[in-house]
């Protein structure tokens, strides 16, 4: 091979080899770039990223700052609630302690003013009201046991002319001696002895028949008479006598307590009309 022809072929093979590595080189150009705009990509990725994260740290420690401030208030509320809550539970122990104390003090009162509404003022034994009461209340007792029910109704004679004769003061100090001396011939839990209005006393006496009233009536007469109180207005006697009805049933819903009230009272006024100082009852009312 001549000069010329080598020197043909050595051009050849450089150019094939130039234009290889400006292949390659601009594969590797493009390689860099691509790399570069990777490169560059991560990093703003990774700033916003950072950024992001940031303002999102920012935020929960502002967060958390304002929790820390609204639980130290909350936990002074539950101081100052927990405090209130022990002085309203002192005034509440206060005020049921004082309210018992109170609550005694009133049912105590009640149950005086209770007791003197059924008491007579004079004689310090029961009233008509509380009379009333219990007559009916045992004539529905009575009834239900089918029990006989008594009833005394007892009058002073002629006790106008006692006033007259020794005045009113000794006249109520004459009540007052009856009315002790009648009430202690009772001896039963559950008779009661009551004035009855006036000069005028009465008895409920439960299951008692008539025969048992009867005997109690006669040792009624019997305790006056022997207090011998002198009475010079009487026209039967010398000393303070009674006049007494007796009257016996078993109670029945188709009658009223007052029938046998009024059967007492209309044996009662027997009595008088009799001449007084007697006990008129079943046997001898006619
Ligand atoms: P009788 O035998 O018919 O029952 O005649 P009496 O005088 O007892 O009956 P009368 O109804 O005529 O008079 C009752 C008297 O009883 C008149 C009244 O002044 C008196 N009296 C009634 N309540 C009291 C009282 O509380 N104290 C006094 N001292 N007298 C009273
Ligand atoms: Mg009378
Ligand atoms: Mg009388």
């Amino acid at each position: 091979m001549v000069e010329s022809e080598m020197l043909e072929a050595r051009y050849t093979e450089l150019l094939a080899e130039f234009y290889r590595l400006r292949t390659e080189n601009e594969c590797l150009k493009q390689q860099n770039r691509d790399l570069l705009i990777a490169l560059s990509t991560t990093a703003e990725h990774g700033d916003l990223v950072e950024a992001q994260l940031h303002t999102m740290n920012v935020k929960l420690e502002a967060e958390i700052a304002e929790r820390e401030k609204a639980e130290a208030m909350l936990q002074t509320l539950l101081n100052i609630i927990s405090r209130e809550k022990n002085d309203l539970e002192i005034i509440v122990q206060t005020i049921v302690e004082h309210g018992d104390v109170v609550d005694t003090q009133w049912q105590q009162k009640l149950r005086e003013a209770m007791y003197l509404a059924e008491l007579d003022g004079l004689t310090q034994v029961a009233n008509r009201r509380k009379f009333d009461h219990y007559l009916s209340y045992q004539w529905k007792q009575m009834g239900q046991q089918q029990t006989p029910l008594s009833v005394i109704i007892c009058d002073i004679d002629y006790f106008k002319q006692y006033n007259d004769a020794y005045g009113h003061l000794m006249g109520d100090a004459c009540l007052q001696q009856v009315a002790k001396t009648l009430q202690s011939i009772l001896k039963q839990p559950g008779d009661l002895f009551a004035r009855y209005g006036g000069e005028e006393f009465a008895a409920v006496l439960p299951q008692t028949e008539e025969n048992a009233a009867i005997c109690v009536a006669e040792r009624m007469q019997k305790a006056i008479a022997q207090l011998k109180m002198p009475h010079p207005g009487s026209a039967v006697a010398a000393h303070v006598t009674l006049s007494i009805g007796v009257a016996s049933t078993v109670p029945s819903h188709l009658r009223s307590p007052t029938s046998l009230l009024d059967q007492a009272d209309q044996r009662l006024y027997l009595a008088k009309r009799k001449g007084r100082n007697q006990i008129i009852h079943h046997w001898n009312c006619d």
